[in-house]
Order: C-alpha cells, then sequence, then structure tokens
C-alpha cells in the first residue's frame, strides 16, 4: 500500500494547505487517521426528491432538482443578499444566500440542472431555501453516494470559510479513492467472528457512506465495540503490570482473630453481599500483589464490618492496620463501634484526631513505632510526619471524595513497602462509569441492605401543601419522633439562601411553638461550639425538629430521626438529596422522606424527584444523574480525558461497554503479553494508541 495513515493531510487531494490548516486547527485533524476517525453526528435521507409543489411549509431538509433561471441583488437593512429564482416543472422557489455571493455568481451556471438541498422556509409567499447546498445534477449522478448523507461535526468558522458538509463528504471521499477503502485489522479474527463483527474497512465504508440502515448500525457496533476495548484492554494491563511490579505483603494466614471473631463475636449475620466482598478482599490479601480496591456500598450497607474483618486478617499476618475518615464526627463513630469489637478480641486500638492531646499523641507515636498498637483510627491527622508505622499492613478510607489521591500516597510513603489499599464509598459510581474510569483499580460492590429495614417513603409536595405537611410533622412528634427540615445553601456566602434558612426558621418557630415544641437550628455562619451545642439538642432528643443547612449531611446519626424534609428540593442535586434522605430510616420505625418545591420545575427537576421517589438505590440514582449531568460533571474534570470518546457514550452504550470489558479481559486471560500470533493485530493497534494518544495518562 502506498498510503500510511499517519500521512499529513497536506497531501490528500482536495485539501491543499488552507483547507488543511482549518481542519487542524478547527477539528484537530492533522493525518489520514484523524481524518478517517471523524466520526458523523447524524444522517440525512437523500434518497428522497421532491417537487416543488410537493414542499410544506414545515418541512425539514429536501432535495429538489431543478434550474437557477435568474441572480438578483436585494438591498437590506445592512448589506444585500444574493436571491436566485429556482424552477422545476410544477412551481418556483428562490434561493438566498447572505454571505460568498461573489464566489455564488462566478461559479453558478444559469439554466443547467441542479440538485439543491437544505431547509426550506416559507416566506412572503414563496418558498426560499437559505444557503443551499447546490451540486450540478451531472455531478450528482457521478458521486459516490449513499442513501443516508453523512453529516459531519462542523464549526461556524469552517463553514464560513467554504468546507460546507459537501466538502467535508467530499474529503472523505477522496481518502477512500486515495486509500482504495482499505484499512488494516484493529481486532483479532477470531473476536471479529465470534461476534459477527464488520471487519474495518467495511465499518469505516458504511460509517462514512452508510449503504442501508442495518449496515450503518452494524458499523456503529464495531466501532464502539472496538473504541471501548482499546480503552479497557489499556486500563487491564496496567493493572496487571501494577499487580506485577508493586508487591504487596502476602497474607498468608486467616488466623486466630478472624476466627474466633467469625465464630463467636460476630453480632449478626452477614448479608450475602458482605460475605462476597469480604471473600474478595481476602483473595487480594493473600496474593503476593498489593490490593488496590474499592468498596462502593449506599449508606447503611454495612461496610464497617467489612472493614474491620479486613483489618483483622492484616492483625492475624503480625501487621497493623488503620481507617481514616473525613471527619472527626466519623472518627469518633468508626472508634466507638470498633473498640467493642476490639476489646472482645484484646486487640489494642486508638483514636487519632486534631483534638487529641499531646500527651495522648506521645503515647500513640510510641506505642504505634513499637508496634504495639494495632489498630489507628482517624482523620488527617493520621497523615502527619510524626506518626510511624512499625509495620502497616492495611490502610483503609472512609468516603474517598474527600481525600486526594496526594494525601492517599502519603500513607504510603510510611512504609518500605505499600501497605494495601481499601478505599470506601457511599457516594455509589454508576457502573459503567466506575468501569471505563477506574478500570484498574479492583471494585467491590455490596448492593444489599441487611435485612428488616424499612424503605424509606419518599413523597414530592408543593408548598401549596404546606399545611398538611405541618399536620403530619404534628402527628410524628406526638409518636416520639423526630424531624430534619434543610434548607439549600448553594453557596456559603449566599445572603438570599441565608434569609430563606431564616424566614423558614421563624416560621417554623410560630407553627411549632414553645413550650410545646423544642427547635433546633444549624448552619455553616455559626460558631462550631454553638453548633455543636445545637447539634448535641437533637442527639439527645431535647428538639424535636432540626432545622438545617446541608451541613449535616456527613455524620449525624439518630435513629430516633424518621422524617426529613428538604426545602426547595429542586434545587438540589441527585447525589444530594439520597445523602441528606439517607440520615433517616437508622431506626426501627418507618421513616419519611419529603421533597417539597415550588410548582415551577424545570424538566430536569423533574426528573430529579421522580427519581427519589420511585427508587432509593443509591445506584440506580446515581446512573439517572450520570444520564443528567453527563460523566465529566460526575467524576470532576480530573478523569474526563477518558471519556473524551469518538463515538461511543458510556451512558447508552453500556452494554457494549461490558461486552468489551468481558472479551479484553479474555484476550489477556489467555495471553498477557499480546504474543500469540493471533494477537498481532491488536499489539500493534495497541502500540499505536498507546504511542500516538496520550489519553492514557489520565490516572495517576
Ligand atoms: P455504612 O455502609 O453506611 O458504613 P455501617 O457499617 O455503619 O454502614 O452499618 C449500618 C448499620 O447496619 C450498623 O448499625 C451496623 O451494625 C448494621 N449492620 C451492618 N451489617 C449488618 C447485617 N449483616 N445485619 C444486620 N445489621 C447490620
Ligand atoms: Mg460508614
Amino acid at each position: 500500500m502506498s498510503f500510511n495513515l499517519q500521512t499529513s493531510i497536506d497531501y490528500l487531494k482536495g485539501v491543499g494547505p488552507n483547507r488543511a490548516d482549518l481542519l487542524r486547527s478547527e477539528l484537530g485533524i492533522h493525518t489520514y487517521q484523524d481524518l478517517i476517525n471523524l466520526f458523523p453526528n447524524r444522517y440525512l435521507d437523500r434518497t428522497t426528491y421532491y417537487k416543488i409543489n410537493e414542499l410544506q411549509r414545515n418541512s425539514s431538509e429536501v432535495q429538489v432538482i431543478g434550474k437557477i433561471t435568474g441572480l438578483k441583488e436585494v438591498a437590506q437593512k445592512r448589506g444585500k443578499r444574493l436571491v436566485g429564482r429556482f424552477e422545476d416543472d410544477t412551481g418556483a422557489m428562490e434561493l438566498v444566500w447572505f454571505r460568498g455571493q461573489k464566489w455564488i455568481r462566478e461559479s453558478i451556471k444559469l439554466n443547467t440542472p441542479y440538485v439543491i438541498f437544505g431547509k426550506v422556509n416559507w416566506y412572503n409567499g414563496i418558498f426560499s431555501m437559505p444557503h443551499p447546498e447546490l451540486e450540478l445534477l451531472s455531478e450528482h449522478n457521478k458521486s459516490l453516494r449513499s442513501s443516508m448523507q453523512a453529516v459531519y461535526p462542523s464549526t461556524e468558522k469552517l463553514s464560513n470559510k467554504g468546507i460546507t458538509n459537501r466538502v467535508l463528504i467530499k474529503i472523505m471521499q477522496s481518502l477512500f479513492l486515495e486509500t482504495k477503502g482499505h484499512f488494516s485489522e484493529t481486532l483479532s479474527e477470531d473476536l471479529i467472528d465470534e461476534l459477527k463483527l464488520l471487519c474495518k474497512s467495511d465499518a469505516l465504508f458504511n460509517i462514512h457512506f452508510p449503504k442501508n440502515q442495518e449496515l450503518l448500525s452494524r458499523a456503529e457496533f464495531r466501532l464502539k465495540f472496538e473504541e471501548l476495548f482499546y480503552i479497557q484492554l489499556q486500563l487491564i494491563l496496567k493493572n496487571l503490570i501494577h499487580k506485577s511490579k508493586i508487591k504487596g505483603f502476602p497474607f498468608e494466614t486467616v488466623g486466630t482473630y478472624f476466627n474466633k471473631f467469625y465464630k463467636h463475636h460476630l453480632p449478626f449475620d452477614l448479608t450475602g453481599a458482605q460475605k462476597r466482598v469480604i471473600k474478595e478482599i481476602r483473595q487480594d490479601l493473600g496474593s503476593n500483589a498489593q490490593m488496590n480496591r474499592l468498596l462502593q456500598g449506599d449508606v447503611g450497607s454495612g461496610k464497617t464490618i467489612v472493614a474491620f474483618m479486613s483489618m483483622l486478617i492484616a492483625l492475624d499476618n503480625g501487621f497493623q492496620a488503620c481507617l481514616m475518615a473525613p471527619t472527626e464526627i466519623l472518627s469518633v463513630q468508626h472508634y466507638n463501634g470498633l473498640l467493642e469489637l476490639s476489646n472482645k478480641l484484646n486487640i489494642s486500638i486508638k483514636l487519632l484526631t486534631g483534638s487529641s492531646t499531646t500527651s495522648e499523641r506521645r503515647e500513640i507515636h510510641e506505642s504505634l513505632e513499637k508496634g504495639e498498637l494495632q489498630i489507628l483510627i482517624g482523620t488527617h491527622a493520621l497523615l502527619e510526619d510524626k506518626v510511624k508505622f512499625k509495620n502497616l499492613g492495611l490502610a483503609i478510607i472512609d468516603e474517598q471524595h474527600r481525600f486526594g489521591v496526594a494525601q492517599r500516597s502519603k500513607l504510603w510513603k510510611k512504609n518500605t513497602s505499600p501497605p494495601h489499599i481499601l478505599v470506601m464509598t457511599a457516594t455509589p459510581i454508576p457502573r459503567t462509569l466506575a468501569m471505563s474510569v477506574y478500570g484498574d483499580l479492583d471494585i467491590s460492590i455490596i448492593d444489599e441492605l441487611p435485612p428488616g429495614r424499612q424503605a424509606i417513603k419518599t413523597v414530592h409536595r408543593y408548598d401549596s401543601n404546606r399545611l398538611k405537611v405541618f399536620r403530619f410533622i404534628r402527628d410524628e412528634i406526638a409518636k416520639g419522633r423526630q424531624i430534619y427540615i434543610v434548607y439549600p445553601l448553594i453557596q456559603e456566602s449566599s445572603a438570599l439562601d441565608y434569609k430563606d434558612l431564616m424566614d423558614g426558621y421563624e416560621s417554623i418557630s410560630r407553627e411549632f411553638a414553645q413550650p410545646d415544641y423544642q427547635i433546633s437550628i444549624v448552619h455553616g455562619k455559626m460558631k462550631p461550639a454553638d453548633k455543636d451545642y445545637e447539634m448535641q439538642r437533637f442527639i439527645k432528643g431535647e428538639t424535636n425538629i432540626m432545622v438545617a443547612t446541608t451541613v449535616i449531611e456527613v455524620g449525624v446519626n439518630v435513629p430516633n430521626a424518621s422524617v426529613m424534609i428538604i426545602e426547595s428540593s429542586e434545587r438540589f442535586g441527585l447525589s444530594q438529596l439520597h445523602q441528606l434522605r439517607g440520615r433517616v430510616g437508622r431506626g426501627a420505625e418507618q421513616s419519611y422522606c419529603i421533597l417539597m418545591t415550588s410548582h415551577k420545575l424545570s424538566q430536569d427537576s423533574k426528573v430529579r424527584l421522580e427519581t427519589m421517589v420511585r427508587t432509593s438505590d443509591g445506584f440506580e440514582i446515581a446512573e439517572v444523574d450520570l444520564k443528567l449531568r453527563g460523566p465529566g460533571d460526575v467524576m470532576g474534570t480530573q478523569q474526563s480525558g477518558v471519556l473524551n470518546l469518538k463515538i461511543a457514550n458510556i451512558v447508552k452504550d453500556k452494554s457494549i461497554l461490558q461486552s468489551a470489558r468481558f472479551y479484553a479481559k479474555r484476550v489477556l486471560d489467555k495471553d498477557p503479553s499480546l504474543g500469540f500470533p493471533e494477537h498481532r493485530d491488536i499489539l500493534n493497534t495497541y502500540r499505536a494508541l498507546s504511542k500516538f494518544k496520550n489519553i492514557w495518562n489520565y490516572i495517576s
């Protein structure tokens, strides 16, 4: 073959230096390869030709055959427009140009058959088509065409400089002519056979010039599969390399601590999901590789016991373990919970936070270095330089969103070799997203709540129903329950949001007046001591209602609180609504979540509210969130590189992603170095991708 896909587009017939510069700057197309990967946004029907008397006022894009019988300039407010009279045997219409008039006047052939294509308007009693695509009928009949015509992504600058969609199609045609439509295969034969994929050349031809709908669908499938396949291959390979390079401490035995706890001290039967996840973790810890695992599980799914049992395995092998949480409240909660369990096994455990005293710290530092202290729980304080473990074997991090990657690796530096890492999160990341972004982290999912939990009843109520809601609150309080009422505080500094909160507080105080009712209020502008005082009153049950901003999102655990009322809930994001709702439903009583809104709701708000009412499955909620907000917003900009897909869409093409992952895994299981002859095309493609694209450098 005489061409090379890395050839610069300057050399392609019909491009030339000016167009090449524009293609580079506007669409990032440098080479033949880039051009062939410029996939159409959509396709137009070019099988039908309309007569002028068949045009409708609401016709969309149409094509008509006829002749231009005259051209005239018409003055308008600013400048002038060029108007052409276009006729067929049924009638006449107008073609209109506001730009590029000189070129049109010079190149148009009057009274010669043309095919015109574009959107029609009904204007001044006649149909008109602004800036039509024009092609001589004689050329039209000759050109490489398909019934479905590609519409390529474009920019305003491109079309203003004359690189219209038709020009792009011409350029694409010339690429296919020059390459004869032969492109090297990029997947292995057995994959192509097994999945009945189009070969690469056929897929590329049909994505640009579809012969029919079926071939277009197959072309799309093949190219999406390929794109996702190579991302997965990359992620899995990275994981394999990581595992072979970074040796972890192999925890060979599951010893006395674990077994004794399992047999005698387990406070409840583990759920199936908890058992499965513990098994996954145990397998990791027993291998030679360092564990790097993400544990996802909704609020209340029981991650803590999994963390504790994992720590017991470390202890059984003579290592220390630590658990780090983002806030002091959460660390204390963990500590109190685990202290009780540890005491039963005679395990030494300590808490280290910002409020630990100097003497407490000194004691912790010493016993930690000597190896006498087995488990350390705490906040960021664990990352201080003075904290040195004798042999840290397992580090567990709760709520990963609040710790940066850099901070995490600080834990590593304390050891000669890195400890096993388990990251726990209650903010579910949709499986598809996790798979494509965290594909190189192992993931465990607890997708089952402990038995006997009552589902929280969630309803949507308009502000106009407030009186009924008040009545409901009164009934619940009469039964001895406590109530949260949460106001949005989108910006810490927003005066308006504070006004809403204070207005709300006042009206609640009037409605639920002392001495019959006691109300707490907590918000970000209060002094920490005051906040704590109000919080404690509610926790102790001295107040019936807690009026708050989202500061209560993390950490508050009041099992007697059974109603969560979220004011202006249309202003909250889905994951925040879900987290807030997780504050109730912690006791034995039926719990409720009431989403208050005004009558004015955007389409997205409606979807969010309906989702909350329909389900309490965090993963399902996360999927909807992903659809509404897009992967970039859900994950933050950090990882958006990998989401920069050319043709696949991780929201819509979930099942293709799953299958791509499955087959990538299967290929690497058989042939981790891609050395088999039948994997030659895969190896070559993989190498070329890693060389030419830097999208692989996204995860630190
Ligand atoms: P989270 O995943 O939110 O950290 P926790 O570990 O705090 O959840 O567990 C929530 C509550 O459920 C705790 O009170 C815990 O004791 C209880 N729990 C956990 N697992 C089970 C189980 N298998 N059966 C019954 N209760 C459980
Ligand atoms: Mg927890």
